[in-house]
C-alpha cells in the first residue's frame, strides 16, 4: 500500500532526538501484528517531553511518537483481534521503543491492546488516556491499601490540576472522599471545585523544607509531582496511610526521611502505567467507566489537531495545560 500519511517522527539530528512531521507509508511500520488505523490519541506530560526534546524518551531512533491511542483493527494475524474491533493502547513502551500513536495507522502487538470500554467513545478514550487511568490506578492502590474511607478524612491531590490530577479528583470525588487539591494556579481553584475538590493547598506549601514528621493529616495522597512536594506529603500522612505516586513534574528527587515509614507505617505505594499487567489495567478502565462523570470528563478536556502538538509540548511541560488534551489524529 503506498498511499502516504503524516506521522509525527522523532529522528536523531547531531545526535539527538528531533521531532518533526513525515510522510510515511504502512510499509514503513514494524511488523507487528495486528494493523490500527488511529482515531484519536492524546498529549501527556511524557508527551511533551518527547516532543519538544527536553527529555530522552525514545530510546531507539526514528520513532513515531505518542504514549497513547484509540482506533479501530483493519487487519489481523492474531486470533485474538479482528477487522472492525475498537481498540486502546496505553504505554507498553510507546514512543520508547515501540512507534506510537501520533500516526494514522500503526502496527502493534496484540498483547497491548485493549478492548475500547463500552462505556467510551474513542474521543472519550483519549480524553482519559494514560494520565486518567493512571490516576485510576493511584486510587485503587490506595483502596487496596485500605485506610481511606470515604467521608472519613481527607485526600490530597497535588498536580490537580494536570492530567493526572484532575482525574484522580474527579474519581476520588464521585466515590466520596473528601479531597484537597494542592495547585500552583489559584485561577483553576473554580475548574477544580467544579470536578469535586472541596479545599486547596497552594503548592508552594509543599515545596518548603522537609521536617521528617509534620502534623498529620492526609489519610491518602496522590502525588504526580514528587520530589520535595512527595516528601512533604509523606511526612504530613496519618499513621498508617498511604500515598501513590506516579510522576515527577517536579523533579524526581525525593528529599525525604524513613521517619513516616519507620514511625507511622506511612506507604509510599509507586504506580507505574507503562508495564502494569492487563488484569490491572482492565479493572483501572473500570473504575473509570463506572465513576468518571463524563460531564466532568468534558470539562477537563481539549481537542487539538496534530498540527498543534509542537505548541502543546511546550505548553504541558511550562504546566500551562489544564486538564487534558486529545489529539485528532487526521
Ligand atoms: P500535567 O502537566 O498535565 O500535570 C502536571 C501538574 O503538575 C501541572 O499541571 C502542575 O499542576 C504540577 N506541576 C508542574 N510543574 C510543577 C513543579 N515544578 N512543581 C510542582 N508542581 C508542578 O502532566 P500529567 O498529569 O500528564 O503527568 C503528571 C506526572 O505524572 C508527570 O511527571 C508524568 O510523567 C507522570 N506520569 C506517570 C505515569 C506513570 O506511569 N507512572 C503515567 C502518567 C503520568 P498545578 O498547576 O495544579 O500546580
Amino acid at each position: 500500500m503506498s498511499e502516504t500519511f503524516t506521522a509525527m517522527m522523532l529522528e536523531d539530528v547531531d545526535g539527538k532526538p528531533k521531532a518533526g512531521f513525515r510522510q510515511i507509508s504502512r510499509s514503513d511500520l514494524p511488523d507487528h501484528d495486528v494493523l490500527v488505523e488511529i482515531s484519536h490519541s492524546s498529549l501527556n506530560y511524557k508527551d511533551g517531553l518527547a516532543v519538544s526534546g527536553k527529555g530522552r524518551i525514545a530510546r531507539r531512533l526514528p520513532m513515531v511518537a505518542g504514549i497513547d491511542l484509540a482506533g479501530t483493527v483493519v487487519e489481523s494475524r492474531s486470533a485474538a483481534w479482528k477487522p472492525g474491533d475498537k481498540v486502546i493502547v496505553n504505554g507498553w513502551g510507546l514512543s520508547e521503543t515501540e512507534w506510537g500513536g501520533y500516526a494514522r495507522f500503526q502496527r502493534l502487538k496484540p498483547e497491548w491492546l485493549t478492548r475500547l470500554p463500552d462505556a467510551f467513545s474513542m474521543e472519550q478514550a483519549m480524553a482519559i488516556g494514560t494520565a486518567g487511568y493512571t490516576a485510576a490506578l493511584c486510587v485503587n492502590a490506595l483502596e487496596d491499601w485500605g485506610t481511606i474511607q470515604p467521608g472519613k478524612g481527607e485526600v490530597l491531590v497535588t498536580g490537580a490540576a494536570g492530567g493526572v490530577g484532575s482525574t484522580a479528583v474527579s474519581l476520588l470525588s464521585a466515590k466520596g472522599y473528601t479531597v484537597v487539591a494542592s495547585t500552583g494556579r489559584a485561577e483553576t481553584h473554580d475548574y477544580l471545585r467544579g470536578l469535586g475538590a472541596s479545599s486547596f493547598l497552594d503548592r508552594a506549601e509543599l515545596a518548603g523544607d522537609v521536617r521528617p514528621l509534620q502534623k498529620e493529616r492526609w489519610s491518602g495522597a496522590v502525588d504526580s509531582v514528587g520530589s520535595t512536594t512527595l516528601a512533604n506529603v509523606l511526612a504530613q500522612t496519618v499513621y498508617g496511610g498511604a500515598v501513590a505516586a506516579c510522576g515527577l513534574a517536579g523533579g524526581a528527587d525525593l528529599p525525604g526521611t524513613v521517619m513516616p515509614h519507620i514511625l507511622r507505617s506511612v506507604a509510599l505505594i509507586g504506580v507505574d502505567s507503562v508495564h502494569a499487567p492487563q488484569a490491572r489495567r482492565d479493572r483501572a478502565w473500570q473504575t473509570l467507566a463506572d465513576h468518571l462523570d463524563r460531564e466532568k470528563l468534558a470539562a477537563m478536556t481539549e481537542v487539538h489537531k496534530m498540527s498543534e502538538l509542537p505548541d502543546l509540548a511546550g505548553k504541558i511541560l511550562a504546566g500551562a495545560v489544564r486538564g487534558r488534551i486529545v489529539i485528532e489524529i487526521a
